[in-house]
């Protein structure tokens, strides 16, 4: 839930460390190149609200993916789930996120800019952000993050339902038809993907902080005792997985949360923090939660959300570690780390974005030398050859090099080259890499297996 004593960047205060790239320049090349624009831009823009362009999706699948991959498909003791945003309005009761999902909110009487009290720089004077009045705010009120429809014709109490503010809910309702249609033993975990919704107060620094945004959640149930122990598995995992998807180490760190800080129910939570460019701040909570979320829902359903263990013939609430981490603020930390700029052999600046090729929206551009006819159909079937198995892209606009200088701003891995020895002589290409430059020629016939060589770990 929200940690309602720190902000964003709370803990960037403390060190002036910044990711190598700001934010502007991301978020300049993200809506160039048509990673992400701003949510209905024609109409002004909505607050908290991003969309994703046809790279941006590409790159956002690829994360989905690779998240999918090692978590469900890779493990013999996962499974996945899809359940719907919108749940019975007793679920969110049951959870506590009814009375307790709240940040404290205050106005300003002068200039009426709206503030997470906890959120305020120079806590304590008072100070206005927005107009410099001092003195002016209001009491802080709790405001309640969960957003709020109504389902049917009828707009009143009883036709209120909310717009999950989190995923998990939706597995943990789930609890006994996963486990009797899949038949699990303890430990075992239900993983999920899907959009949650919180009424931020402050939506802000790009697609960290939106009131609309997707979750990577999984939920592993496992014996009370053995909890502790499946934690600390559970967090060397998520680091690992990171770093298979080429993280950087010195950018990634876990932080134990402190006793004051932790949910009433949680004996333990670790956050895995980024160093983004607005400083370190959480990408990933990883916490124990007990039995509270089962017993919770036993108590408000009416159900016995419990586990029967054969072996030792009992019944058993389990406990539940939980990984969960933002699709939109991973794919903001994959940005952020892969951002490089270079200076090339000719002096020119060169913006690189060092993606895992499978994180990388294209991974292949087929790139005939010139426009010349001669050189057309040759490259058009390499493209049509490649495109079968990859997200490829053909660029025949303008010279080779500022080719290549696109394809590298958009972390393309590799570009294949058709030119004129191409056609007249030896029917090979060149494969030019994104990360060394190196270049190397291969036969047309040979270039799927010499591609899918470099394309290491691409799902
Ligand atoms: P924060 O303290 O940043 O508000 P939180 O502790 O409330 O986050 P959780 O409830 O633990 O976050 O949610 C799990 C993950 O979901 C977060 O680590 C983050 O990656 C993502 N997330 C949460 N809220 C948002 C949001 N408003 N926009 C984008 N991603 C979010």
């Amino acid at each position: 839930m929200t940690d309602t004593t720190s902000g964003d960047a709370a803990r960037a205060t403390d060190s002036a460390e910044r990711a190598g790239v700001d934010m502007e320049t991301l978020i300049s090349l993200c809506k160039r190149r048509g990673f992400i624009f701003q949510s209905s831009e024609i109409y002004g823009g909505l607050q908290g609200a991003w969309d994703y362009g046809p790279l941006g999706v590409e790159m956002k699948r690829n994360v989905k993916d690779a998240w999918w991959r090692a978590n469900v498909r890779e493990r013999d003791d996962m499974v996945g789930l899809d359940a719907a945003i919108l749940m019975h309005p007793q679920v969110w009761r049951a959870s506590g996120h009814l009375d307790t999902f709240t940040d404290p909110m205050v106005d300003c009487r002068n200039c009426q800019a709206r503030f997470r009290a906890d959120e305020l720089p120079s806590a304590g004077d008072g100070v206005c952000p927005n107009c410099g009045a001092k003195g002016q705010f209001t009491e802080p009120r709790m405001f309640n993050l969960m957003l709020r429809t109504f389902v049917g014709p009828v707009q009143d109490d009883a036709a209120t339902v909310y717009l999950r503010p989190e995923t998990a809910a939706g597995i943990f309702v789930n609890f006994e038809n996963v486990l009797t249609t899949t038949r699990r033993k303890l430990p075992f975990g239900v993983a999920q993907i899907g959009k949650s919704f919180r009424n931020e107060i402050t939506p802000k620094n790009f697609i960290f902080r939106t009131r609309e945004f997707e979750q990577m959640e999984i939920e592993y149930f496992c014996r009370p005792e053995e909890s502790a122990r499946v934690h600390d598995a559970w967090m060397r995992d998520r680091m690992a997985w990171y770093a298979r998807f080429g993280m950087q180490s010195g950018r990634l760190r876990l932080r134990a949360h402190e006793r004051e800080e932790l949910s009433h129910y949680s004996s333990a939570t670790s956050d895995v923090e980024y160093l983004f460019p607005i400083g370190w701040a959480e990408l990933e909570g990883i916490a124990n939660r007990g039995s509270f979320d089962l017993t919770q829902h036993s108590t408000y359903s009416g159900k016995d959300l419990n586990y029967y263990d054969d072996d030792r013939k009992e019944h058993v609430v389990p406990h539940v570690i939980e990984p969960s981490l933002g699709v939109d603020r991973c794919m903001l930390a994959f940005l952020a780390d892969s951002y490089d700029e270079e200076v090339d052999e000719k002096g020119e600046k060169r913006v690189v974005l060092h993606l895992h090729p499978a994180l990388a929206p294209i991974k292949v551009a087929v790139l005939p030398l010139s426009r010349n006819e001669k050189l057309t159909p040759t490259a058009r079937d390499v493209y049509a050859r490649v495109r079968l198995h990859w997200m490829t892209q053909y660029d025949d606009a303008q010279s080779i090099g500022r080719r290549y200088r696109r394809q590298d701003e958009i972390g393309t891995p590799l570009c294949v080259t058709v030119d004129f020895q191409t056609v007249e002589e030896d029917r090979a290409v060149t494969i030019r890499e994104r990360d060394s430059m190196a270049q190397v020629r291969v036969p047309i016939d040979g270039l799927v297996d010499a591609l899918r060589e470099r394309l290491v770990d691409v799902g």
